[in-house]
């Protein structure tokens, strides 16, 4: 693919030159070729794309839901149409393999969008409470800034339910996915909305990011990313008093109680860490499981990680690509390097790059063992294909480590029967947990206790996100 130079944003309603003349590359992170140029925008686009979105914002609003489903209807129907085109954009720009990308990358967000047709259909935006009515009123401009590791889906978890709530959308996406936002930006062109309502801003996050979360006429941000800029939006959003929602990091832990399918949970639990190169916020980064089973936990865990051989994720076999680019690829890399210093030891994989790959950001999938708490590998977010296996005395040592972390996004636990395993659920905190193999529901909440963030996404709860309650009392 020849790169392709891009200058335009889209703001009410039309792809316009960009008001900055700088650029940034978009890298294939496998061939670690210039796949296109795109804007790099900035605060006076930030500026248009809030005034489109304001101009819109309460004849969108006003409407009744009827009139927000008919396009959104459309535009689901566009995302399923363009299910192939999706898969090949994101595996290009973000090197994710393109079975995964076409069965979890393309696919979960148009089941997403999808639920949230059947939602907007059966919500009641008005309600009854004593001598008052209450209506839910959209929250107005929304500033949804995502990242790299799910471009899709973060942006239709996003920009769906507030549509479907009534508001109008700036999005900033990740600079290193600005292809997935470009295509889904088409998508919403094609499916005919009012010009406005929905607008997109290609930029960095210090230059774009920054400005449209501190933009003084918009009312809510949702971001999602790390817990650093998190902060720096949760401040500036305080100062505004605007609605903010932050999905963050995670350190989410799977823990085998004693008398759980042990080889079950191992398996699972290897391949949710190592899918999409570890670039997983909820991946269950570290296994816990009983001391005398800890020998047999990582012989299983070896066997596992020899099933994840890092290759070009453009072939359908695939199951590990690279990681998304060189400052990512060193991170991981200086996280197994610090591991070992600090004692750690390395049972599959460790710093040093997988074999037969001299181009690519790729990173050897590796499996730390002895790992303790005290251990930068064992609190902090890697955000690459790195397992630290753990071992407990007891269930509630389990607990203790499950839970000594500053995260609480997800995680996992797998025991006997489903009571004893939701029971010690119940005391870990962090915002969802699979039980004994549970699938991922995408109509549950998703969102995090601790530093993993404020607010959820997903389901009936993500679109109350983006709602305001108004009370009107009449006389009894
Ligand atoms: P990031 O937080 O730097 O970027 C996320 C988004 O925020 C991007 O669109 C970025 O341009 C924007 N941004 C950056 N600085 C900003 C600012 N000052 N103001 C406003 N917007 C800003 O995350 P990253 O560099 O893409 O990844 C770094 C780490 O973030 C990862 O290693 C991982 O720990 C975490 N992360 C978490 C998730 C998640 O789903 N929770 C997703 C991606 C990354």
């Amino acid at each position: 693919m020849s790169a392709h130079t891009f200058i335009d944003q889209y703001i009410g309603g039309k792809w316009i030159p960009s008001a900055s003349p700088e650029t940034l590359d978009v890298r294939n992170p496998a061939t670690e070729e210039v796949l296109a140029v795109v804007p790099a925008g900035g605060a006076a686009d930030v500026d248009a794309a809030v005034a489109a979105a304001r101009s819109a914002a309460r004849a969108w609003g006003a409407g009744d839901k009827a009139q927000r489903l008919a396009p959104l209807e459309r535009l689901v129907a566009g995302l399923a149409a363009a299910q192939e085109e999706i898969a090949e954009t994101v595996t290009a720009e973000l090197g994710c393999p393109i079975g995964f990308a076409t069965s979890v990358q393309a696919a979960l967000p148009l089941g997403v969008a999808n639920n949230y047709l059947g939602i907007l259909a059966g919500y009641e935006f008005e309600e009854r409470v004593g001598h008052s009515t209450v209506y839910h009123e959209p929250v107005g401009v929304v500033a949804a800034i995502t990242p790299w590791n799910y471009p899709l889906h973060q942006i239709v978890a996003k920009v769906i339910p507030a549509l479907a709530a009534g508001c109008v959308v700036v999005l900033k996406p990740a600079e290193d996915t600005p292809l997935t936002a470009r295509l889904f930006a088409r998508l919403v062109d094609e499916a005919g909305f009012p010009p406005g309502v929905f607008n997109l801003v290609i930029g960095t996050g210090t230059a774009a990011g920054a400005a449209l979360a501190a933009h003084p006429d918009v009312d809510a941000v949702s971001f999602t990313g790390s817990t650093a800029v998190g902060r720096l939006i949760a401040e500036q959003a305080g100062r505004g008093i605007k609605r903010v929602t932050l999905e963050l990091g995670g350190k989410s832990a799977s823990v085998v109680l004693p008398g759980a399918d042990l080889a079950k949970a191992v398996n699972v639990t290897v391949a949710n860490v190592f899918a999409n190169s570890g670039q997983t916020c909820s991946a269950w980064t570290r296994l816990l499981v009983p001391e005398e089973q800890y020998a047999e936990a990582l012989a299983i865990a070896a066997e596992a990680a020899a099933k994840y051989v890092p290759a070009d994720p453009a072939r359908p076999e695939t199951r590990v690509g690279p990681l998304v680019n060189a400052k990512q690829l060193d991170r991981v890399r200086g996280y197994i390097n610090d591991a070992i210093a600090e004692g750690a030891r390395v049972v599959v994989g460790g710093p040093q790059p997988p074999a037969g790959l001299a181009t690519g950001f790729y990173v050897s999938p590796t499996i730390l063992a002895d790992v303790t708490t005290d251990m930068a590998v064992a609190r902090e977010e890697i955000f690459g294909p790195v397992l630290c296996v753990m071992s407990f005395d007891d269930a509630e040592d389990a607990l203790r480590i499950a839970n000594a972390t500053d995260y609480g996004l997800a995680g996992a636990v797998w025991a006997a029967d489903d009571a004893e395993a939701a029971a010690f659920a119940r005391r870990m905190d962090t915002g969802q947990v699979d039980i004994n193999g549970g699938r991922f529901n995408l109509a549950a909440p998703f969102g995090g206790y601790k530093s993993s963030g404020v607010g959820r996404e997903l389901g009936r709860h993500g679109l109350e996100e983006y709602l305001q309650t108004k009370s009107l009392q009449f006389r009894a």
